[in-house]
C-alpha cells in the first residue's frame, strides 16, 4: 500500500483506492491510500509550520535538493516512463517522453532558485535608493488533472520550491502510482519535513479543503473548465492568489500550399497522440478548398495504419483511454456528431479488447467531415481521439473559423507561405502558435498557458513561472 507524505511522516490514510490498468483492466497497477479532510488539514498544518525556515532557506539548498530530484527522475526514465504508461494509457516513448521533460523542469528551476533575483531602480527622489525583490507567496496548494500525471505537477512542484514555497499536492484520483513515485522521489531528495506534502484523494473533499483554508496564499490548478470554476469562486473569494489552466478547443489551419506531409503528420499528431487526451490536442482541423479533398483522404490512409493497442506495446502508436467513463463520453460525441449530420470517415469503433484479447478502452481514432462550426463537436471539448474537419473557403476564413472558440490555449497552422505564417502568429488568439508543428508539444523552459476559457491568472512555467509563486517587494531606503 502507498500511503500520503504528511509533515514527512508517510501516513495511512481512511480508504484504499485501486488503480486499474487501462490496456488490460485485469491488470491491478497498485493500491494506493484515501486522505481523510483531516489528513488534509495536517498537511497544511505541516506546510505552514515549515514555510517560516524553508522561506529562508539557501538558493544552493534549494538548488540541490531540486537538482537531486531532476537527476533520480532521469535515471530513472524507463521504470517512471512504463508505471506511467500503465496507469495512464499513453504509450511507452510518449510516457518517457514526458518523465525525461519533469527531470528537465526540476533541473531548470534548480538553476532558477540561483538566477531569479530583483532589481535596483533609481528613485525619483533624491538620496533614496529602491530595490525591488521577490520573496516566496506562501504554502501552495497544488491540483492536477490525470493526463499529464508527472509533468504537471512538476512543472507546478519544482518553481513553488525553488522560490520558497511549500506545497500540498493533491493528484488526480486516477493517477496515484505516477503522484506517488514522485512524492517518493521529493520525499529523499533534501527538502525538510512538511516542505512538500503529498494528499491523495477526491476533489470534492481532499481538494476542496486546499481551497479553503486561509493558511494556504496560492491554489495552481489544472484540470477542466468545470471544475477550475469551483476552485477559482472559492480560492479568489477568500482572496487566495489564483492560476487555472483548463481546456481546449484547439485549431489547426491547413492551407492550400502547406505541405500535405507536414499537414498530415501534425494532424494525426495533434489529434490522436496520447489518444487525443491532450488539452492542446486538436479536434478541429480547418482546411481551406484547395487542399481540402486531397488532405482528407491522406488523413484517411494515414488513419488506417495507425496502430490501436497496449500502450507498453512495442509499435503501438494510440494506447487506450483512461477510463471507462472517458470512453463512454468520448462514444457519446461520436454520437452528437452523427446526430449532427457530420460524416464519420475514419474510426469511432470502441474495441473491448486489443489484438492480444487483453480487456481495455480501446477506440479507434475518429475523423468527421462536412462539419461546420456550430457543431457541438467544434465547440466542446471532447478530450479523446475525436477529430473534424472544417471546410474554409480561403485563409481569412480559416482565420475567422480559428478564433471563432471559447478556447484560446494552443493553434497551428500549415503553411509554405511566410506571410500567412506570420499573420498567424500575430492573430490567432492563443497563449500558444505553431508553424508547420502540432498543435501539443512543446519545450519545457518557457511559458505555457492560453487565454479566454483556457486559462486564468499567470503563465506556468520557464521564468515567467515567478509571477505566480512569488510576491513582489519594494524597499525604500534613505542613504
Ligand atoms: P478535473 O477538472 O476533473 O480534475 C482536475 C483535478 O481537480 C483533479 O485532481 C480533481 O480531483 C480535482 N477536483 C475535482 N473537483 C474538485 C473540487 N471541487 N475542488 C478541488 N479540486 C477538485 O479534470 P481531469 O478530468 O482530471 O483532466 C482533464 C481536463 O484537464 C481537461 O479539461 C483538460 O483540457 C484539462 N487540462 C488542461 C491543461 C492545461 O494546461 N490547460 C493540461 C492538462 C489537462
Amino acid at each position: 500500500m502507498k500511503l500520503n507524505l504528511i509533515g514527512g511522516a508517510w501516513t495511512e490514510g481512511v480508504r484504499t483506492y485501486r488503480n486499474i490498468n487501462p490496456s488490460d483492466t485485469r491488470d491491478v497497477v497498485g493500491d494506493y491510500t484515501v486522505a481523510s479532510r483531516e489528513q488534509a488539514l495536517d498537511a497544511v498544518a505541516a506546510a505552514h509550520a515549515a514555510f517560516a525556515a524553508w522561506s529562508l532557506s539557501t538558493p544552493q539548498q534549494r538548488f540541490d535538493a531540486l537538482d537531486a530530484a531532476g537527476s533520480e527522475i532521469l535515471a530513472r526514465k524507463a521504470e517512471l516512463g512504463d508505471l506511467l504508461a500503465r496507469e495512464e494509457g499513453k504509450t511507452l516513448p510518449e510516457a518517457v517522453g514526458e518523465v525525461v521533460r519533469a527531470g528537465n523542469i526540476f533541473k531548470f528551476f534548480a538553476g532558477e532558485a540561483l538566477r531569479t533575483g530583483g532589481e535596483v531602480v533609481p528613485s525619483v527622489r533624491p538620496g533614496v535608493g529602491v530595490e525591488v525583490t521577490r520573496e516566496p507567496l506562501g504554502v501552495i496548494g497544488i491540483i492536477t488533472p490525470w493526463n499529464f500525471p508527472i509533468a504537471i505537477p512538476a512543472w507546478k512542484i519544482a518553481p513553488a520550491l525553488a522560490y520558497g514555497n511549500c506545497v500540498v499536492f493533491k493528484p488526480a484520483e486516477l493517477v496515484p502510482g505516477s503522484a506517488w513515485a514522485l512524492a517518493d522521489i521529493l520525499s529523499r531528495a533534501g527538502f525538510p519535513p512538511g516542505v512538500f506534502n503529498l494528499v491523495m484523494g477526491r476533489g470534492s473533499d481532499v481538494g476542496a479543503v486546499l481551497l479553503e483554508d486561509d493558511r494556504i496564499a496560492g491554489i495552481s490548478f489544472t484540470g477542466s473548465v468545470a471544475t477550475g470554476k469551483k476552485v477559482a469562486a472559492s480560492a479568489v473569494a477568500r482572496g487566495a492568489k489564483v492560476q487555472l489552466e483548463m481546456g481546449g478547443k484547439n485549431p489547426f489551419v491547413v492551407l492550400d500550399d502547406a505541405d500535405i506531409g507536414v499537414a498530415v503528420g501534425a494532424a494525426i499528431n495533434s489529434g490522436f497522440f496520447s489518444t487525443g487526451q491532450r488539452c492542446t490536442a486538436s479536434s478541429r482541423i480547418i482546411v481551406t478548398e484547395g487542399i481540402h479533398d486531397r488532405f482528407v483522404a491522406a488523413m484517411v490512409e494515414r488513419m488506417a495504419a495507425l496502430k490501436v493497442g497496449d500502450a507498453r506495446a512495442q509499435g503501438t502508436d494510440i494506447g487506450p483511454v483512461v477510463d471507462e467513463s472517458q470512453l463512454a463520453q468520448d462514444l457519446e460525441y461520436i454520437a452528437i456528431g452523427l446526430a449532427e449530420g457530420a460524416k464519420l470517415v475514419a474510426g469511432g469503433q470502441s474495441l473491448g479488447q486489443n489484438a492480444d484479447g487483453a480487456p481495455g478502452f480501446y477506440l479507434t481514432p475518429a475523423l468527421f467531415t462536412e462539419t461546420s462550426a456550430q457543431m457541438r463537436i467544434n465547440r466542446e471539448e471532447i478530450f479523446g481521439p475525436v477529430a473534424s474537419v472544417i471546410r474554409a473557403k480561403n485563409y481569412d476564413e480559416a482565420l475567422t473559423l480559428a478564433n471563432d472558440t471559447a478556447f484560446g490555449l494552443s493553434a497551428g497552422i500549415a503553411t509554405t507561405s511566410l506571410k500567412y505564417a506570420t499573420h498567424f502568429k500575430r492573430h490567432a488568439q492563443a497563449g500558444m502558435v505553431m508553424v508547420n508543428l502540432p498543435t501539443a508539444g512543446v519545450d519545457y523552459h518557457v511559458p505555457f498557458g492560453g487565454r479566454k476559457g483556457s486559462s486564468y491568472g499567470p503563465r506556468e512555467q520557464g521564468r515567467y513561472a515567478a509571477e505566480f509563486y512569488t510576491t513582489v517587494k519594494t524597499a525604500y531606503t534613505l542613504a
